[in-house]
């Protein structure tokens, strides 16, 4: 049985089960900021008015992290890789209001007490807490020396074009090294591609922090009181990106990534509005796993959710870029094919029914008995002249009909919706 990890332990450790790229990363990092530390604990440590100021922005801090805590609990469980907190406000004002020492030791308590009250109740990883820690003390301890190495350089400009050109050198430094260290973890970790820059959401309101963080300096070094006011930009801030990352969740299927039934429903509906408007045709299709519950039964559920997710990727690689598919629920998927008649709705259905048949994930590349992982099909189109009298429910029904008939006909095929069946009755 798995020995629960203990801190007490280090073999239980979670940290030693990751790849030995991102160990070497991890703990190389780790030991710097150590080492960089420790040598800066041995030279002086600022004067009493820094540690007042570092105790002030300690307050202004807690008050705002403690109000924020429950946003920040569930932005935490929510948020995808990326993870994002407003801690570069405090990390900025560190940078270019502090010495060293008191600056880290801002940073250092802000963060351990970050992780206490919200990362940790979130699931957050003590190995992966400290290695950002490390990052942010280092961005901090690197830009706050770079602002002082030419800090003489400004002396002949009115103390606020100096500020701001402080805070931009600490923003530029911090935030690159910073930035660079995390992608580099997230890399060794096998993550690749966009989703490693983030949403343009998730930078503009990271901007948006940092440019907090710079006015917190600039009152830290002229007028210390005036940091209390950023609490409540702060909370706004950060609520307003809440509720945007609770829009996006609300439409996506968090198991494969498509959009969920209610998103899908929304954008058919503005497609079938627009084909309308615009006299083309439009289908519809409902694909659904053959077989799948014997993919469970055999290879188990966590493999049948690996398949799943390789479902999405084959139905977004056979369909065009303004098709939309989502997941209807279980293993059914659903696509609606805008300016699509008969024939190009078949193209396309039977592209998606091929690559299924050739899609393998992990080590299943078969259902059972080399059958082969496949999809039944249903199609339903509406050509241009019969928009008027249509409505999505009703093609719905009848791509479901097909499908039901592609299912009775032996599987892995795609079947049409009958043009002569009567109209689906559409419940009320
Ligand atoms: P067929 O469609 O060919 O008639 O057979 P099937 O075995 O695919 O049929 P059915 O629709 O009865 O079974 C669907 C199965 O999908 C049952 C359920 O356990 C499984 N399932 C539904 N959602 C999920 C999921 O999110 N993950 C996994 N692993 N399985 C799921
Ligand atoms: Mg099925
Ligand atoms: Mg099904």
């Amino acid at each position: 049985m798995p020995v629960a990890p203990s801190l007490s332990r280090p073999r239980t450790w979670q940290l030693w089960r990751n790849p030995a790229r991102f160990l070497a990363l991890v703990l190389g990092v780790d030991l710097v900021t150590l080492v960089w530390v420790a040598d800066e604990i041995t030279r002086p440590a600022g004067d009493r008015r820094d540690w007042l100021v570092a105790l002030l922005l300690l307050a202004v801090a807690v008050v705002f992290e403690e109000g924020a805590t429950h946003v920040a609990r569930l932005k935490w469980r929510l948020s995808s890789q990326l993870k994002r907190d407003m801690t570069s406000v405090w990390s900025v004002a560190a940078a270019v209001a502090l010495p060293p020492v008191p600056g880290v030791t801002l940073v250092v308590i802000i963060y351990v007490h970050l992780w206490w009250r919200q990362q940790r109740p979130g699931g957050q990883p003590a190995h992966r807490a400290v290695y950002v820690g490390a990052t942010v003390v280092l961005a901090c301890l690197t830009a706050g020396y770079a602002v002082r190495a030419v800090d003489g350089a400004w002396t002949g400009l009115p103390w606020a074009l100096a500020s701001s050109i402080a805070v931009l050198i600490a923003i530029v430094i911090g935030t690159t090294l910073n930035r660079a260290l995390v992608t580099a973890a997230l890399m060794s970790l096998g993550n690749h591609g966009r989703s490693l820059l983030g949403t343009l959401d998730d930078n503009l309101t990271e901007l948006s922090t940092l440019c907090l963080g710079g006015l917190v300096a600039i009152a830290a070094i002229h007028e210390p009181w005036l940091c209390a006011l950023a609490v409540l930009p702060m909370a706004m801030l950060q609520r307003g990106s809440f509720v945007r990352e609770l829009e996006t969740a609300a439409v996506t299927d968090p198991k494969t990534g498509l959009i969920n039934a209610v998103g899908w429903e929304h954008i058919a509906q503005r497609e079938l509005g627009r084909a309308r408007r615009e006299n083309y045709g439009l289908s519809v299709l409902i694909a659904d796993i053959d077989h799948f519950k014997l993919v469970n039964d055999r290879h188990g559920h966590l493999v049948g959710d690996q398949v799943l997710r390789g479902l999405a990727r084959a139905l977004g690689g056979a369909l065009r870029e303004y098709d939309s598919v989502g997941r209807f629920g279980g293993e059914e998927f659903v696509a609606v094919l805008p300016e699509t008649d008969v024939p190009a709705a078949i193209e396309i259905a039977e592209r998606i029914r091929a690559r299924v048949n050739t899609l393998s994930v992990g080590s299943v590349s078969s259902v059972a008995d080399e059958r082969l992982l496949s999809v039944s099909i249903g199609v339903a189109t509406v050509s241009a002249g019969d928009l008027a009298d249509t409505e999505l429910t009703a093609m719905l029904i009848s791509a479901d009909r097909a499908l039901y008939r592609a299912k009775e006909a032996g599987r892995n095929r795609v079947c049409l919706a009958d043009p002569d069946a009567p109209a689906p009755v559409v419940p009320a």
